[in-house]
């Protein structure tokens, strides 16, 4: 079979949905058997997200390779449980870098490097190489971005141009948009749509399929004109009502008929009966009433919550697995700092402190670490959330008053948390830090341990600094557990507390792992100590 491609565009607004329908319309052929890739094609000019502060770009999510990928990724492997790798996100950054690197080196024997064909070119290779090493037999395309956009042209004039390469009988292309509504009237408007359309046809593609978007319920009159005006069948116009549960976006969509509508305009065949009785029955549960427990979520990001977008999954997935309700309070570092925002953390069932980088809001994490030690609040670092534990604890039970970690002070006695060797001549920041899968050893008996119930675990990195060996020996003597180590026993990847219900943490970032269906057993043992904690 040739393999199909399904390429989705977004129109009118950014933020409209497309990465979770593209997801969910991933799951739907999984479902129906087939072999499903997906890719982010991404217009802006950084080579990567990894240097892109989390409040233009939201969360950055690691593959098992490393990657430093769009926030997208993590819907893709959420909904569809597939492992992704590098090739499944690339930018325009990555596309320019490619092509001048080719210049420089002469590849192009004194031709003139032009938009087209040597920018659309890179960029059809790129696709085709992701079609070749996932062997899948539908790639799902999602160009990042809102139709119009200047910086997204080459990526739609190249799918143009792929279109009749791989065969236009072997393409579909999915507008996802927006439909907004007057105040005044409560009146639904299509204009917008019929524009973004517009633009899309201006440039030689027409989509196959749209779906449009919509706060309110959406009548088949409006289907019907958009149909009309953007010369799309009847039936190929999808109203989308916002979802009030995320993961109800594939059952929605299956209920409208989108997974037959692809296979039809592919001619394809399912080869299997899709089967979303575990997703009808997730949503069932996430619906129920259940008894809520309260996580305050320390972070310094959180007034843009998508920078903890795979964060605050986990703790949903693991509320689940305990029959209970997430709230997560977020809290901002810096003002505990202040003696601000205390009442919430106070009245929190857990404390969870996510990842960070730089040293503004750290000493706000660090009080919050000690409020869970102290009083015995159920707590889960994760990155930077593990070392702000070793720090709290290395201050305060150890005695090591300037204890720090020498991202954060340089000069500091006791540097708990430190570069390693190999880390300390880089001056490059993108990509360099320790990245992607590792292996970590459990020891046994430990709470990680009895968590994950297996000894060895592969999770996702994404940091620079360590745990100092030196202290090793001073933290165990006075209550502090390495639960999970690299196998040559080099790298500290778990701590825990001996004498607290649950104070774990890890240098790793187990958020990217959690799925709906699989929720990570680090998140399901922090919401249990909370669920306990909140009887009380
Ligand atoms: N800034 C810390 C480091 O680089 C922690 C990184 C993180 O939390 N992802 O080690």
């Amino acid at each position: 079979m040739a393999t199909k491609y399904l390429f989705f565009t977004g129109g009118v607004v950014s933020s409209v949905g497309k990465g979770v329908t593209a997801a969910a319309t991933g799951l739907l052929l999984k479902e129906r058997g087939f072999n499903v890739a997906v890719q982010k094609l991404d217009p802006y000019i950084n080579v990567d997200p990894g240097t892109m502060s989390p409040y233009q770009h939201g969360e950055v999510y690691v593959l098992d390779d490393g990657a430093e990928t769009d926030l997208d990724l993590g819907h893709y492997e959420r909904f569809i449980d597939i492992r992704l790798s590098r090739v499944s996100n690339f930018t325009t950054g990555q596309v320019y870098a490619e092509t001048i690197a080719k210049e420089r080196r002469g590849d192009f024997l004194g031709g003139t490097i032009q938009v087209i064909p040597h920018i659309t070119n890179e960029i059809k290779r790129r696709i085709g190489l992701a079609a070749k090493e996932t062997g899948a037999e539908i790639m799902i395309l999602e160009v990042g971005g809102t139709v119009g956009d200047i910086e997204s042209q080459p990526f739609l004039e190249a799918l143009r141009q792929l279109r009749n390469e791989v065969g236009r009988e072997n393409c579909l292309f999915v507008h996802v948009t927006w439909l907004p509504v007057i105040g005044a009237t409560g009146e639904i408007k299509t204009k917008p749509t019929q524009h973004s359309v517009a633009a899309l046809r201006s440039i030689g593609i027409s989509p196959n399929i749209i779906i449009a978007r919509a706060d309110q319920d959406i009548d088949q009159g409006l289907c019907d004109k958009i149909a009309l005006f953007c010369d799309v069948e009847k039936d190929a116009v999808i109203p989308m009502k916002t979802a009030s549960v995320l993961y109800e976006v594939p059952l929605l969509l299956d209920g409208l008929g989108v997974g037959e509508l692809i296979m039809n305009k592919l001619s394809l065949k399912a080869t299997r009966k899709p089967d979303m009785h575990p997703w009808e029955k997730l949503v069932t549960e996430v619906k129920k009433d259940k008894p809520t427990v309260n996580v305050a979520l320390v972070g310094k990001y959180v007034e843009l919550q998508d920078a903890y977008m795979s964060v605050r999954e986990a703790l949903k997935h693991a509320a689940l697995a305990n029959g209970v309700e997430v709230s997560i309070s977020w809290v901002h570092s810096a003002d505990l700092e202040k003696d601000k925002g205390w009442d919430v953390v106070k009245e929190a069932d857990a404390v969870l402190v996510p990842g960070g980088f730089g040293s503004r809001g750290v000493e706000g994490k660090i009080l919050a670490a000690r409020y869970a030690r102290e009083h015995k609040v159920p707590y889960l670092g994760l990155c930077l959330g593990m070392q702000v534990m070793c720090l709290e604890f290395a201050r305060d039970v150890l005695d090591l008053e300037d204890a720090n970690s020498s991202e954060f002070d340089r000069s500091t006695p006791h540097p708990v948390i430190d570069l390693m060797i190999d880390q300390r001549s880089i001056t490059d920041m993108g990509g360099t830090m320790r990245l992607g899968l590792y292996p970590c050893q459990l020891q046994p008996g430990t709470k990680a341990a009895n968590a994950y119930n297996v000894p060895n675990v592969d999770e996702r990195h994404r940091h620079r600094w360590e745990f100092n060996n030196s202290y090793r020996q001073q933290f165990e003597e006075n209550g502090m557990i390495f639960s999970g180590l690299s196998p040559d026993g080099r790298l500290v990847e778990i701590v825990e507390l001996k004498d607290h219900p649950y104070m774990v943490a890890s240098q790793f970032h187990p958020e990217f792992l959690s799925r709906p269906m699989k929720p990570h057993p680090l998140f399901v043992g922090l919401l249990k100590a909370a669920k306990e904690k909140a009887k009380k």
